[in-house]
This record gives structure tokens, sequence and C-alpha cells, in this order.
């Protein structure tokens, strides 16, 4: 073979640069290399989801890997050494004591969901990057929107989060009113609410005043008749409504918004209703739970995150709407560098997120593998233990508890002022979590409670009552 005259075309094999081949899998025979990667790496892995119960909720502080690319490339075992110093800090979802916050331990079939959709590489931005998925996408978006009660020809789109699903929502709900430039409509949502909606006024360029946030009664819920006398009052100052936000499932309660009375109150006024059921919507895919959100099928639009309870890996959140094609009216532009769509629409157009991986992956696997008797039996567990904690809490003299249908309970000492709240609540979950529990710390109605979600399928009775032992101690009270 004699000396090229002209340049190596691009594909010539990287070894005549003095290299060993790139590390991408040769496209014409098993990569023996990759293979043996992948093995290792599951390994590594299970062994740590094998050993969660060994390992605290919340991991000290932790030995830190090199960030930066050495000159020369590492071998994958280099790399996978590694990848153990940031698994060993890494928190700790599968510990039974793991009760904080709404991240339960991952379910099995969407860890492979997501290593497939990472291997497959598609793009859900257009149909000519992801054929079949783009398809899958769209009918499980269809079945996920009927199943909660939507009406036929409903459907949605997944979304990186509740925060851009709530976000999507509202720009969808504020462009079919035409109120795109409306300096001064507002947004209705009760008082616990979540935060995710102050960001998204910003994203759209309104004040933060136009939150309009109502009061909420003892039980954590929207008051309906006040959400009436608000809508009244708008329309006689003529100041024009986006949407009301009703929340299926408060973020330290559990709470859930009267949904019937809102619709109707909705319906009367002709404003958009959006449920921000992230963590409650869930509840309406089984026929046994779905009383917990009564009236979730009048929304016009509602996120569900199934990264939370159902433990989808994150992340997974979906934003579902009775018309989904005014997603496409409010997000389209057309993809000039696209084929045309050739079946229903390309995935980019029907949402703000361009590029999108394939979440749908792990969230159809993990439906089908849980199927709609694992789906109820995540729930029932989920209901029952928050029910056994709130039995063992309640005789606690001077505690009180704050809960609703769902999962999730807070408490917090009946008597001292807010500051003494906070500094038992900071003492009480140190003392926790020296029991290898873990609760947050939610600032709520002013005074700082402990928080409980009761998601994790690995707490059992003997963390319940390990933690109400704890909480009983810390007020004086005989455990
Ligand atoms: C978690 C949550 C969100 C935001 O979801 P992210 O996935 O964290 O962006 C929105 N609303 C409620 C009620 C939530 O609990």
């Amino acid at each position: 073979m004699g000396l090229p005259d002209h340049p190596p075309l691009a594909s010539a094999p990287p070894a005549q640069r003095g290299c060993s081949p790139l590390p991408f899998a040769a496209p014409d025979s098993e990569d023996p290399a990759l293979q043996q990667f992948l093995e290792q790496a599951s390994a590594q892995l299970c062994s740590w989801l094998a050993s969660a119960s060994q390992r605290p909720p919340l991991p000290g502080l932790s030995v830190m890997p090199a960030v930066e690319p050495q000159q020369r490339p590492q071998p994958a075992g280099q790399l996978l050494s590694d990848l153990q110093l940031v698994m060993d800090g890494a928190y700790n979802p599968s510990h039974p004591g793991a009760l904080a916050h709404l991240d339960p331990p991952p379910l099995a079939a969407s860890i492979v969901g997501d290593l497939i959709g990472a291997g497959l590489n598609n793009n859900l931005l257009a149909e000519e990057l992801s054929p079949s998925l783009t398809r899958l996408e769209r009918s499980l978006m269809a079945w996920l929107a009927e199943r909660l009660g939507l009406p036929a020809g409903s459907g949605g789109v997944p979304a990186s989060g509740g925060t851009l699903s709530n976000l999507m929502a509202l720009v969808t709900a504020r462009h079919s009113r035409g109120l795109g430039c409306c300096a001064d409509a507002v947004v209705l949502a009760s008082a616990d609410a979540h935060v995710s909606m102050a960001k998204a006024l910003t994203v759209m360029g309104l004040p933060p005043q136009a939150l309009h946030q109502l009061p909420v009664d003892a039980g954590g819920a929207m008051d309906a008749e006040r959400l009436e006398q608000q809508l009244v009052q708008l329309r006689e100052r003529g100041i024009p409504v986006i949407a009301v936000v009703a929340t299926a499932g408060t973020t330290v309660r559990g709470a859930v918004d009267p949904l019937p009375e809102i619709a109707t109150a909705c319906q009367r006024h002709g404003v958009w209703l959006h449920v921000d059921g992230a963590i409650g919507a869930v509840f309406a895919l089984s026929e046994a739970h779905r009383h917990r959100v009564p009236g979730l099928e009048q929304a016009d639009s509602i996120t569900l995150n199934p990264q939370k309870l159902l433990g989808i890996t994150k992340t997974s959140s979906v934003l579902l709407l009775a018309t989904p094609r005014l997603l496409e009216q409010a997000f389209g532009t057309g993809l000039p560098y696209m084929e045309p769509s050739w079946s229903g629409g390309h995935g980019g157009e029907s949402g703000l997120q361009g590029s999108r991986p394939a979440e749908v992956l792990k969230l159809w696997l993990g439906l089908r593998q849980l199927g709609l008797a694992g789906i109820e039996a995540v729930l029932d567990g989920a209901v029952a233990r928050r029910r056994q904690l709130q039995a063992l809490l309640a005789p606690i003299t001077g505690l009180h508890l704050v809960s609703g249908p769902l999962h999730l309970l807070a408490f917090t000492p009946r008597r001292g002022d807010p500051a003494s709240a906070e500094r038992w609540s900071l003492r009480t979950r140190q003392q926790l979590l020296a029991a290898d529990l873990m609760l947050s710390r939610p600032l709520y109605g002013h005074r700082h409670h402990l928080k409980a979600v009761l998601g994790n399928p690995h707490t059992g009775t003997a963390e319940l009552e390990r933690l109400a032992g704890v909480v009983a101690a810390s007020l004086g009270s005989p455990p």
C-alpha cells in the first residue's frame, strides 16, 4: 500500500492515528469491550442497590473522582472505579428509611428502559429520528389521558419534570385564550400550590402578582366558594384569567383541591382548568384509588409525575390534555429542516422541548412490568403506610398532624412559637437520621414541620415504629 496522495477519508480507521479504536460500538460485529463494560456496570449497579440498607439514606461527605478528562483515554476499569466513588456519595432512595421526599427507589424495568433508550439514542424531536418511539409515545399518552378519564381524542406529551409540564400547560392555556399579549392576565391557585407556578409565570413574562393564591381550608384544600367569588370579581374588573390551577396532592401534606366544584366554577366562567397532579393524578390509574382525586376528568390539562410514587426513573412527567392539538397550536413552529410528518406530527412541535430523549420507553416498560395490579399494589402500600404512621403518631400528645387522602404526612409541635418549632425540627431530624430515618423539614403555614412521604415500598412496620418512638421522645412523651 503506497502513501495516499490525498488526505485520508473521514471513515479511515482511527488506528491510523496511533490510537486504539474510538469507543463507539462497532456497527458490523459484536463489540466484546462494550458488552463487558455494560455487564460490569450492571453488576456494580446491582451491588449498589443490593447494599442499600447497609448505607444510610443520606451519605456523609464522600471522596470525589477527578473531573477533568486526562490526555490519554481511560480504560473501562478506571471509569468504573471513578463511577463507584460517585455512587458511594449518592442519595440512597432504596433505603427503607428514605422517607424525606417524593423520590422513591427506581422501578426495575424503568432502569432497563433508560439503558436501552440511551443505547438507541433516538430523538423525539422528529418522526424520522424516532419512528417507533414517536408512535409509542403518542399511543401511551392517549392511553394515560383516557385512563385518567379525559375524553376520547385526548393525549399529551412527556416532559423533563413536572415544572416543565406545568409551564407548558399555562402557556397552552394562555395561547388558547388569545391572552399571549395581555400583560394583566392572572393565574389562580391555592396558597399551597407548587412553587413551579411562580417559576412558570416568570418564564411567561408575568409579574409575581399575576399569581393569585387563594387561602386553603383546614384540610389544606382550596376553598371553592372563594374561587367562585374571585372569578366573579375578576370578571367585573375586566381582568382576564389564564387558568385556574387546582392541585391534586399538595407537596407538604398531599391535600387534594375540590376538583368537581372547581371544574364547575371554571365551566361557568369559561376558564381553563389545569390540575397539577404531579403527586396525586397517579391515583386515578387505579379503579380502587380513583376516588381520592374525584373530578380529575373535567380538567383541560393535567400534570402527572410517574417519577414520583411509581418509581419510574427520573425524569418522567407527562402533560395530558383533553384537546392535545392545542399544544401544537401553542408551540408549533414548523420544522423546516425535517421531513414533513407522515403520521401524527413531530414530538418537537407539541411542546417546549426540542431534542428529547425516549423517556417514554421507561414509562411504558415500567407500567407494563407493574401491570394494573402492580400499580394498585404500589398505591395500596403507600396509603397503608401513611395510615399506619398516622395511627402511631396520633396518640403523641402535643403533636399536630397534617395530611390528606394520599401518602404524605407532616407534623409539628402543637405548642411553642415558630422559632421553637424550627429548633425542634432540626434536632428531631438529626435524631431520626441517627436512626437511619430521613424526613424532610418543610416550612408550612409559617411553622417548620417534619414530613414523611410514604411511597417507599421497602419501608415496613419496624421503620414506622422506630420513627414514632423518636418523635414521641422528642416531645417528652412516653414512646
Ligand atoms: C414535584 C411537584 C412538581 C414539580 O415537579 P418536578 O418534576 O420536580 O419539576 C409540581 N407540582 C407538585 C405538586 C409537585 O409535588
